[in-house]
């Protein structure tokens, strides 16, 4: 059974009530015996001492028989046993039985305290009637010492007879004090639980979600009442709180739901909690909350994408993924207060779509400028032989951007064909060292014609390394050709060196080096620091972009640091294995 409080506070004041009754019934009735058998023992004392005074010649004259019938009749009047034994115990006279059929009463307890010269009292059991008897017992005196004892004795039948009808008025009235107190304990109990249940039905109300619950302590003051007040008080709060935080909730999922981007939150189980109409638009599924992630999105890269937040404690990470027939920006979010993770899925099909178009337009522009470009180039060549001296500087300016224009062209199909998607590597272990080396000699009678010293430094144990020979040969002879270009005086050095499974290519020169405003923009395509230098050195703004495309599709790294006016350093870091 359920214990309420009115039941609780009941049952305990039930219990206390009950013990007081029965310790203050205890407690007076024995106070009301003890006191009672001290008064008839006075009484009796009092009976005994006026006995003496006839008691006492008879016993000193030894006329027993006399004594006896005198104790028989006194005794039968007065209704108290009167005693007489003598100092041997043996009894000479008694009210009630015939004192030749007695037995030795020298061992009772008040013959033996008189015998020691006190007045002797005791409370028991007869052996002589079979009944409790209050005994008390005086000397009697023979020539100046006791020589008998005189015992006057009640039969307690009578008291108890006496204590019965009193303990039973007193029993009446702990009764009805008892019955009193219980009702009063009743109606107390019943007044504090009755506002304490009020309260929790009002709060059973409110956890259901009944902001209406209020409670009423009608007839109440003091902290019943400021209780009550504040209850309301705070339902009224709460409720206030729930319908702005319901308005913030209806906005927010407007919001999350107008927005364009596809957004999934899952938790740090990978159960999906939240997601908008575009998400399940792109994905074409509706009701994926509840589901995992991974039952939704089925594409491997996603997941690992996942993984590198979930498990690699990474908190952002923004990749492009391909949904279908659809392109995304992919960025996930790991928002680790809440162990939730946040997906945003941005469209840029349409953004691919015309870069593919810009690029097919570059590639078809390229294609269709080398033929007369290589016509043209043949026909400046075949004038230079026969130009006479006043026309040979106009044929010279055709011919150098005839050759700018040549460059452009090939760059551009460069660039093309490494940005093509799938673009792959034909991978095969190579001597850095060497290819190095075999690279810096072409460059040898250039330096020579600048007066710049060239320093190939190659470290010892280089170890082989998987690469696409033609296309890393590329890379490294557009960073050393804009070295030659871009250096007027000093060395060029060109260093190779092994670093925890990777090698790490340097390019160092003491040319005109790069402002630290433009090296974030330097592998951009076409863009050039000094327009007017580029074009004279014959530049053409792609090869960085050219050399950039080529390291990572290596899987590699590049740096460039540089100091105007001392020199410039570019390195490419490759691992030993691309893959
Ligand atoms: P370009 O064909 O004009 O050299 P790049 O893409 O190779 O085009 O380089 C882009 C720009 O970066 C160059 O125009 C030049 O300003 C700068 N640059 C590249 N390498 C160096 C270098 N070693 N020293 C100084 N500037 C450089």
């Amino acid at each position: 059974m359920k214990k309420t409080i009115f039941t609780k506070l009941f049952f305990a004041f039930l219990f206390i009530i009950s013990l007081l009754s029965t310790l203050i019934l205890l407690y007076t009735f024995n106070t009301i015996r003890s006191h009672y058998i001290q008064n008839l023992t006075n009484n009796l004392q009092n009976i005994g001492t006026a006995l003496l005074l006839k008691v006492s010649p008879l016993f000193g004259e030894s006329r027993f028989d006399e004594l006896d019938g005198l104790v028989k009749q006194l005794g039968s009047r007065i209704e108290t046993r009167i005693t007489v034994i003598d100092r041997e115990g043996i009894v000479v006279a008694d009210s009630e039985e015939d004192p030749a059929m007695m037995e030795n009463h020298k061992f009772r307890p008040e013959v033996l305290q008189v015998l020691q010269g006190e007045v002797g009292t005791s409370l028991r059991f007869s052996t002589t009637v079979r009944e409790e008897m209050l005994y008390v017992a005086l000397p009697v005196e023979r020539q100046g010492e006791t020589g008998a004892v005189l015992r006057v004795s009640l039969f307690l039948r009578d008291i108890n007879r006496l204590l019965g009808s009193l303990t039973r008025n007193i029993l009446y009235c702990a009764l009805i004090i008892a019955l009193v107190s219980l009702l009063g304990a009743f109606v107390f109990s019943r007044d504090l639980s009755k506002p304490i249940h009020e309260l929790n039905v009002a709060s059973h109300r409110l956890a259901a979600g009944d902001f209406t619950a209020r409670v009423f302590l009608r007839n109440r003051d003091g902290e019943l009442k400021d209780l009550g007040d504040s209850f309301n008080a705070m339902v009224e709060k709460i409720r206030e709180l729930f319908t702005e935080l319901s308005l913030k909730k209806d906005q927010l999922n407007s919001i999350i739901s107008s927005i364009q981007e596809g957004l999934l939150v899952f938790d740090k189980n990978g159960t999906i909690v939240l997601s908008n109409e575009s998400f399940k638009k792109i994905i074409q599924e509706s009701a994926i909350e509840g589901k995992y992630y991974w039952e939704v999105v089925r594409v491997p890269q996603f997941g690992e994408l996942i993984k590198k937040v979930t498990e690699e404690g990474k908190s952002y990470v923004a990749e492009e993924l391909q949904l279908q027939d659809k392109f995304f920006i992919c960025s996930v979010t790991f928002l680790g207060f809440r162990e939730e993770t946040v997906v945003i899925l941005y469209d840029i099909t349409e953004m691919k779509h015309v870069e593919k178009i810009k690029k097919d337009f570059v590639v078809n522009v390229s294609h269709e400028l080398r033929t007369p470009l290589t016509a043209i180039k043949g026909f400046v060549e075949t004038l230079e032989e026969s130009v006479d001296e006043e026309n040979r500087h106009y044929v010279d300016i055709i011919r150098r951007n005839t050759d700018r224009l040549v460059n452009i062209v090939k760059d551009l199909l460069v660039l093309s064909e490494l940005e093509e998607r799938g673009t792959t590597l034909e991978l095969e272990a190579v001597d850095l060292g060497e290819m190095v080396e075999r690279i810096a000699r072409l460059f040898d009678s250039r330096m020579k014609e600048k007066h710049i010293r060239q320093l190939v430094e190659i470290e010892e144990a280089i170890p082989p390394v998987r690469v696409d020979t033609f296309k890393l040969e590329q890379a490294l002879i557009n960073l050393i050709d804009n070295a030659v270009k871009y250096t007027e005086q000093g060395t060029i050095a060109i260093l190779v060196k092994a670093k925890d499974n990777r090698v790490m290519i340097e390019i160092r020169d003491t040319g005109i080096g790069i402002p630290e405003e433009h090296i974030p923009r330097i592998f951009e395509r076409f863009y050039v620091v000094d327009k007017s230098r580029s074009k004279r050195l014959g530049g053409t703004g792609l090869g960085l972009s050219i050399v950039k495309h080529i390291v990572l599709l290596h899987n590699g790294t590049m740096q460039v640091t540089s100091t105007p006016s001392q020199g410039t350093v570019f390195s490419i870091m490759l691992p030993i294995n691309p893959s």
